[in-house]
């Protein structure tokens, strides 16, 4: 396993005064896959106020759950000492937390048995629970009794659901069972949480797991009450062939749904998102035909600072939806390239008078200006030579 160095000093600096410490859960699941981890968590018996006196540079980001962010070559990683689990109050989180001295004890409140796996070079692996058996097997399966754990915390349920879409894991049959019989306890789980799963799901690599949300019945909680609209083996195929884009397998996944705005503010998604989505959404269906002028006439509505990017997405959506053909979407994308090469304007602001312009004429700011603009730039659309401001002011 080859642990970077700054986590490695961690460790080690650790060790020196006199602790444990390993790197935990998704870090050494990732490694043990042959996969390169996203972050680095470290687990220790040294107390938050300690682990603060190791390291020059530290941040209290989660000191109330007994974390540490430690800043070494200036990337961030998690220090947190060992832990155990309250009692759950609110099917999400603990009343409180009590620090241990034993690692296998805070292995104990991990979640799965992937994620319940330290690692140190010194001591080797601390795997109680066999997680690497179920890594090597692929399983996904609870740290102790399925419906106990999900009881605690319902985020759980989810969180199972969403490894198997991003590891292409099996969940095992108790945890399974157990998600379907406390399916109703998600509703419990604030929505951000279950859009971030949400997302994260439909952006894995395995989106088959997609058709767990519908066979545990997690689906109308996941959805804020509502049942999923549309042909889910349909949307899953098409998922499949989507580049692992946020909005792009959202616009998918949501492709059917009558009022899309509301569901994904039910999720809490944020404006850009959902202004995004809902236009991709409405877009969609909708062939486009291979003509200069109503390229350029898409382009306008889409976000000024992306729009090309844009309405590839769209050409892409529109592909993987055989919304139309290949061939078509490849003339679609070499016109829309070629506007953009020759720096067409498209938009207001890439048109040669401004509203100061006609202001000097005698138009008044307001709707007759607005129009005045918006008429010129349609002109501007459909005949790109006559962007010059002489030749604009003179058709005023
Ligand atoms: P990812 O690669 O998606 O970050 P991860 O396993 O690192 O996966 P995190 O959410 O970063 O997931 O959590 C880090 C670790 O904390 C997990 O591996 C697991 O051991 C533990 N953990 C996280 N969430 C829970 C939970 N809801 N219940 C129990 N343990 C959890
Ligand atoms: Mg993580």
């Amino acid at each position: 396993m080859q642990i970077p160095s700054p986590v490695r000093h961690i460790l080690t600096t650790l060790e020196a005064a006199g602790f444990e410490a390993f790197i935990v859960g998704g870090c050494v699941r990732d490694m043990l896959r042959g996969i390169e981890p996203k972050d680095w968590d470290v687990t220790t018996n040294a107390l938050p106020h300690q682990v603060k006196s190791l390291f020059p540079r530290t941040f209290d980001t989660g000191i109330k759950h007994g974390t540490i962010t430690v800043l070494q070559n200036r990337q961030p990683f998690e220090v947190t000492t060992y832990r155990v689990d309250g009692t759950y109050l609110d099917a999400r989180r603990p009343e409180s937390v009590t620090y241990t001295a034993h690692i296998e004890d805070d292995l104990s409140r991990r979640d799965f048995t992937m994620n319940a796996i330290a690692y140190n070079p010194a001591y080797g692996f601390a795997d109680p629970f066999n997680g690497r058996e179920d890594i090597e097997q692929k399983i996904i399966r609870c740290v102790g009794d399925p419906a106990h754990r999900f009881g605690e915390d319902a985020l759980r349920m989810l969180r199972a659901v969403r490894f198997a879409g991003t590891l292409g894991f099996t969940i095992e049959a108790d945890t399974l069972d157990a998600i379907s019989a406390q399916r109703e306890n998600l509703a419990r789980i604030s929505a951000e949480r279950v859009r971030e799963e949400l997302t994260c799901l439909l952006c894995g690599a395995y989106p088959q797991a997609i058709t767990l949300l519908e066979t545990t019945g997690l689906m109308p909680h996941v959805l804020q009450s509502r049942t999923y609209e549309g042909d889910l083996a349909e949307t899953i195929r098409q998922v499949e062939k989507s580049p692992a884009d946020e909005h792009l397998r959202l616009s998918l996944f949501f492709s059917r749904f009558e009022f899309v705005e509301k569901v994904l503010r039910a999720l809490r998604f944020d404006n850009k998102s959902i202004q995004a989505i809902r236009l991709y959404v409405r877009l969609l269906p909708v062939p486009i035909p291979a003509d200069r002028y109503t390229i350029k006439k898409y382009l306008y509505q889409m976000p000024a600072a992306y729009a090309q990017l844009f309405f590839e997405n769209l050409l892409t959506l529109q592909e993987i939806t055989q919304v139309s053909d290949p061939a078509h979407i490849t003339q679609l994308r070499q016109i829309s390239r070629s506007i953009h090469e020759n720096d067409e304007c498209y938009t207001l602001r890439g048109l040669a008078v401004n509203g100061k312009d006609l202001a000097a004429l005698g138009i008044p700011p307001g709707k007759a200006m607005g129009d005045t603009l918006k008429s010129l730039l349609d002109a501007v659309m459909r005949d790109p030579t006559i962007n010059k401001k002489e030749i604009l002011l003179s058709r005023i």
